[in-house]
């Protein structure tokens, strides 16, 4: 191998491309009028690593960060990110005390939750938003609520006990440009804004688009706008968006561990689920479930060998999958690369995806186990 150094696995993640994609998409959003970037690096940065890649948005001028729990929020803090840090999921009993010190922006779904950051405020106000359900029917107030929720937040905004950051609500159809669910929820999340007005709130930010919408939907970009998937360079909407370049920042690559020749007739890993039709040469590929490689990728995915896709043959286990050489034997040793950008012939993130039913999101933020993380 020309670099003994590189390990069994490992994930390398392009930070270079990662500034690229959050300027890029700033570019994109902000085409018919200046609109906030807010990268969201939730699920330790979609697999990317959090820390690493908040620091890269920062640099490429990311003003907001987006995370879904309060310890992804405080780990940022931890980690010397001193910007403004959203965070959307929260439960009862939380540590919000710890939230409001660490300057963290919390959102309420309900007026309880609204009591409940309220109660730890000691001193400096919460900064607190609001997120709305508008049709997607998962976290936010209900449309019943929605007048107890925003009157809440002024009673305590005028107490001086929060201050109301935000107004915002999430898509569910972001990706379906034509769905009617898009416009409908536009709508709703209007009637609210008119709402938050009427009880004299004047939120500092309003949004609703992620990665898709902030790319299609040029009404659904308010004042801010959320990217998860696009800011690691993968297509938010596949079938609907066309080259909006972007970078993929992810690759998968390993050694193999071993290539031998069988014949016709050998079954292949756990249930024998492939059967050679010919003789053939194999290639053991040392990730598998365990590593986060999705077990639909069975019989389903193509691995890039020595310039060339090869299929993976029978069931991913759980710490290898075995792939079809072809007749080829190249040493134990030879790179091994699942997916990455796609520039030199090997399969994509999106690629994986769709063979094994399922979103480029699973695929990238499944990863890792044992692999280790590698950023340039
Ligand atoms: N906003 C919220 C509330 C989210 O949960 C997510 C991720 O699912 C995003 C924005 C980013 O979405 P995307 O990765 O599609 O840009």
């Amino acid at each position: 191998p020309e670099n003994p150094t590189v390990p069994r696995a490992e994930i390398v993640v392009d930070l270079d491309a990662v500034r690229h994609n959050v300027g890029r998409l700033r570019e994109i959003a902000s085409a018919e009028r200046p609109v906030a970037m807010m990268t969201v690096v939730k699920a330790d940065g979609y697999g990317h690593g959090m820390l690493p890649v908040a620091r890269a948005a920062r640099e490429a001028g990311a003003e907001w960060l987006g995370v879904a729990t309060l310890d992804e929020a405080l780990a940022l803090r931890a980690g010397g990110d001193t910007g403004r840090v959203l965070c959307w999921l929260t439960v009862p009993g939380e540590d919000y005390a710890a939230a409001v010190a660490a300057d963290v922006d919390l959102t309420a779904y309900s007026v309880a939750e609204l009591d409940e950051i309220a109660a730890a405020v000691d001193g400096t106000p919460a900064r607190v938003q609001v997120k709305v359900d508008t049709g997607l029917s998962r976290g936010g107030a209900a449309r019943a609520d929605w007048e107890a929720v925003l009157s809440r937040a002024a009673e305590l905004e005028a107490a001086g006990t929060i201050r109301f950051t935000g107004l915002w609500s999430h898509l569910a159809c972001a990706d379906e440009p034509a769905h009617p669910a898009n416009d409908a929820q536009e709508s709703a999340f209007r009637d609210a804004l008119a709402l938050a007005d009427r009880l004299g709130l004047a939120p500092e930010v309003v949004h609703l688009a992620n990665s898709a919408a902030a790319v299609l939907r040029p009404s659904a970009r308010f004042g801010l706008v959320r990217c998860g998937i696009a800011s690691y360079g993968l297509d938010p909407a596949p079938g609907h968006t066309g080259d909006l370049g972007l970078r993929p920042a992810m690759t998968v690559r390993a050694r193999l561990a071993l290539t031998k020749p069988v014949g016709a007739g050998a079954g292949v890993s756990y249930g024998h689920t492939w059967v050679a039709p010919e003789d053939t040469t194999l290639g053991v590929v040392p990730v598998g479930y365990a590593d986060g490689v999705l077990r639909h990728a069975g019989n389903a995915v193509s691995v890039w060998v020595d310039g060339v896709q090869r299929p993976v043959r029978g069931r991913v286990c759980m710490d290898q999958l075995v792939v079809d050489l072809g007749g080829e034997l190249p040493p134990a040793g030879t790179e091994a690369v699942l997916f990455g950008p796609g520039d030199a012939g090997e399969p994509t993130a999106q690629e994986w995806a769709e063979a094994c039913g399922t979103i480029s999101y699973e695929i990238v933020s499944r990863v890792g186990g044992r692999m280790r993380r590698r950023h340039t």
